[in-house]
């Protein structure tokens, strides 16, 4: 397509099958989504990314509000006597915490962590507000950044800082909170496939995986391009532990006094590359139109010709109104703007030029799977609206169709080594609910129990690794 100079814009991506690592890196650069700082692991999000950002918390914002959330805010800061209340909690978090030591250059007498989660600020909060049944629940939700020292990074998937929601309620009973917990997996879920389109497995983690200091932690599983897994969002149910530790306390109708039921639930931009790696493809990032910043990319062709760039805003003018449009009228040549609106994965390219107007038409073309389509004039708004919903769900769908093509079942150790290493994706197996044995997984395959589904099946009596009596069907893979 045209000159050398557009070409070498394409070639510049890795192909994904050569080195998926590589391909994911180029797009994260070339789709102008993040940029590394001068900090390792700390990354700054171009304006691109954060569009995809606002868009994703836009949509969660409303789903939280609906069921009945409200926003707060927290400090950064969490001096290190309140992090250590909760004993699982702050040995769950220890390594990968930064400490503030001084304060310009005086040293402080209380190291301050800067907050990997905020479960300890809230909880002390919650103990001074809450006297009696009546104040509850507390529904509180935060958009914040924490800060985990992680020790291998990678854009969006897993930064030493990342953007999140963090959600922290407490209940009077204890079935509340687990609804709850259970309600917000399910918003969710619902989200990641109704808006990221990308399908997702529910269910519980293992006590090895859960959450330092819950009593249960659900989670959205997904499956990305290469056959690897990406833990998606999580929710947990802290029952009364962290109450205990705190002291959160209420009157109950009978005036007896009872600890509350606790929650928290939390959803970051690592979705951002999640939405790289089950969509792209080798032009780039292809984005499902509901969490795309722009829907539709006017390109007029030959816009120096008369009446072009008139008619091209026209149009622009009229898409307006129903979708997130924008036109690229800049003198590069119209060939390059294609690619550079591929690699940004716009879902939807309207094409205009002297013979379409000759012709009282447009030329629509899909992003994700390149379609032409031509249009009359008079039907734009309708075919533009139909078809972005179009994409929506074929996106879904071949997300849902490659991860059930890559999802298989072990019965023995040496065919969950085989889909491992070979097939990739997920390893459906029975386990008999021993940590030895979820070690000894990891050790020998690198896979990792993803979750014990909601949806439980039966694929064999014995555990896959010790071949006694099973008690789960999990959910394992190798894992982002
Ligand atoms: P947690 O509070 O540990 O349950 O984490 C909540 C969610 O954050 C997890 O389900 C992950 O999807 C995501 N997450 C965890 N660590 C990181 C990280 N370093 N960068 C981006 N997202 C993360
Ligand atoms: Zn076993």
């Amino acid at each position: 397509m045209g000159s050398d100079k557009e070409k070498k814009f394409v070639e510049e991506i890795t192909p994904m099958d050569e080195d998926f690592a590589q391909w994911y890196t180029d797009i994260v650069k070339k789709a102008e989504l993040a940029d590394y700082s001068s900090v390792k692991g700390f990354m700054i999000v171009r304006p691109y990314g954060y569009a995809i950002w606002e868009n994703i918390q836009k949509d969660l914002d409303r789903r939280f509000k609906e069921t009945g959330h409200e926003n707060v805010y927290m400090p950064l800061l969490i001096p290190e006597s309140l992090l250590q209340k909760e004993q699982e909690h702050v040995e769950g978090f220890a390594p990968e915490v930064a400490w503030v030591t001084h304060g310009g250059s005086e040293k402080l007498t209380e190291r301050l962590c800067v907050r990997p989660t905020s479960e300890t600020i809230f909880c002390e909060h919650f103990a001074k507000i809450v006297q009696s049944y009546k104040d509850l629940p507390k529904l509180y939700n935060q958009w914040c950044s924490v800060v985990r020292w992680e020790k291998t990074t990678r854009p969006f998937l897993r930064t030493a800082e990342f953007l999140w929601q963090e959600g922290h309620t407490i209940h009077a009973t204890a079935e509340e909170a687990e609804e709850e917990t259970i309600r917000m997996l399910n918003v969710y879920a619902d989200h990641c496939e109704e808006v990221l389109a990308i399908p997702v497995i529910k269910g519980q983690k293992t006590d090895k995986e859960k959450f330092a200091g819950a009593k249960a932690t659900y989670t959205i599983e997904s499956l990305m391009h290469d056959g690897k897994a990406l833990q998606s969002g999580t929710s947990h149910n802290f029952g009364d532990n962290f109450a205990k530790a705190f002291d959160i306390k209420y009157l109950d109708k009978e005036g007896k006094l009872q600890y509350v039921h606790e929650t928290s639930w939390g959803f970051t931009t690592r979705m951002i590359g999640a939405l790289i790696m089950v969509h792209g493809d080798d032009s780039g990032l292809v984005l499902p139109p509901k969490v795309a910043p722009i829907q539709v990319i006017v390109i007029p062709i030959a816009h120096h010709k008369e009446g072009v760039l008139e008619k091209s805003y026209e149009i622009k003018d009229r898409i307006a109104k129903v979708a997130r449009v924008k036109i690229d009228d800049s003198d590069k040549m119209p060939g390059w703007k294609f690619n550079e609106y591929e690699m940004k994965g716009v879902p939807l390219r309207v094409e205009i030029g002297p013979k379409d107007i000759e012709n009282n038409q447009v030329v629509l073309v899909r992003r994700d799977n390149r379609e032409k389509i031509t249009v009359k004039m008079d039907e734009l708004e309708n075919r533009i609206v139909e078809i972005l919903e179009d994409i929506q769900k074929s996106l879904y769908n071949k997300a849902k169709a490659h991860r059930d093509a890559r999802t298989h079942v072990a019965t023995n150790m040496e065919e969950f080594k085989d889909i491992v290493e070979n097939k990739t994706g997920f390893v459906k197996a029975m386990w008999c609910g021993d940590r030895e044995c979820e070690d000894k997984v990891k050790e020998m395959t690198g896979a990792t129990a993803r979750c014990m589904p909601f949806e439980q099946e039966h694929v064999g009596d014995k555990c896959v690794c010790c071949g006694k009596e099973a008690k789960k069907l999990v959910y394992w893979g190798r894992a982002y």
